[in-house]
């Protein structure tokens, strides 16, 4: 009986949490990845921000990507410093391949070593294939799908180097399904999964050749995750009806949090996952199934 009234009460707080609210800091969770590096890139605002929190949390040194915004950038490295986690914030255009090394470069330098990238920041510039300029096209792919690319092969000679890492590329389900006004969004997202397998592929193979793959490391691993639609300002610039009916497609019946998405790389980042690469993992609550 105590069980089923603990049960209610905790369904009931659950429900009165609101989309964006976030665990942190929860207190709750175990130090995992003490002594671990991670970077985040567009780490300081939405899902990227929740992820860096996550890992935070855990005991990792947390170094957080982000394009312009100094100030926002700032407030997260204060919020985790306040809460005695160790952590970094660095500047730079993931559309330009100097930025993404230097960026790495300087994480490097600064922590170490590097023991997960998480490629995610992204950007959308919805508009119908007919009505899209070249520009349009080019620095969505430029963002999305190369910048996940300059960011791995930067980070990969270190990575193979040590014989281990983690890289996981935030993707999206409108990779799967496409989308009316996202054909570079879309074909950005979906490139992530070839990227995804390539890279997990060469990694493998380029430790075998190493003599660095035996059974009993946590390998260097490469995957992605897909989110399906996650309540952040990307999601709140799309209009309030346009949202009521995506919700409405989701089995779960809400949108997820970035705390949803963290969880994810979380695990796939932990050396538990070290039989886990090349694969995609879909956050969004049934949406696609
Ligand atoms: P967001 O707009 O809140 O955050 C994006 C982050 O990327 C920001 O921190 C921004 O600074 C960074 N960024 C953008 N352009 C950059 C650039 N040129 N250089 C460096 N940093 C740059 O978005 P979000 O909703 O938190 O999305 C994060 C990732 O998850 C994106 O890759 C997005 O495509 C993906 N995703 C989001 C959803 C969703 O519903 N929100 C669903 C599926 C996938």
């Amino acid at each position: 009986m105590s069980t089923e009234t603990g049960t209610s009460k905790t369904a009931a707080a659950r429900d009165t949490i609101t989309p964006t609210e976030e665990s942190f800091p929860s207190g709750l969770r175990r130090p995992r990845m003490t002594g671990r590096v991670v970077f985040v890139t567009g780490g300081t605002r939405g899902i990227g921000a929740a992820i860096s929190r996550s890992f935070a949390e855990q005991g990792a040194a947390v170094a957080a990507g982000y394009g312009r915004d100094t100030e926002q950038a700032e407030g997260l490295l204060r919020q985790l410093e306040e809460n005695g986690m160790t952590g970094s914030i660095h500047r730079g255009n993931v559309g330009s391949a100097d930025d993404c090394r230097r960026t790495i470069n300087e994480v490097i330098e600064r922590h170490g070593r590097l023991d997960v990238l998480v490629n995610n920041a992204g950007i959308t510039i919805d508009k119908t294939a007919l009505k899209m300029t070249d520009e349009d096209w080019y620095k969505v792919l430029a963002v999305n799908l190369s910048g996940a690319f300059f960011m791995s092969q930067a980070a990969l000679p270190h990575m193979l180097e040590r014989g281990t890492g983690r890289i996981i590329n935030i993707s999206s389900i409108i990779g799967s399904t496409g989308n009316i006004g996202q054909a570079n969004y879309a074909a950005s997202k979906s490139g992530m999964f070839g990227l995804t397998k390539s890279l997990a592929r060469e990694t493998c193979f380029q430790l075998a050749r190493a003599g660095k793959l035996t059974e009993d490391t946590i390998g260097l691993t490469v995957n992605a995750v897909a989110p399906g639609f996650i309540y952040t300002e990307m999601l709140q610039a799309m209009p309030e009806k346009a949202q009521e009916r995506v919700k409405a497609q989701i089995p779960v019946g809400r949108f997820g949090r970035p705390d949803d998405v963290a969880r994810m790389v979380h695990f796939l980042a932990s050396d538990y996952s070290s039989f886990i690469t090349g694969a995609v993992f879909d956050v969004n609550g049934g949406q696609d199934m």
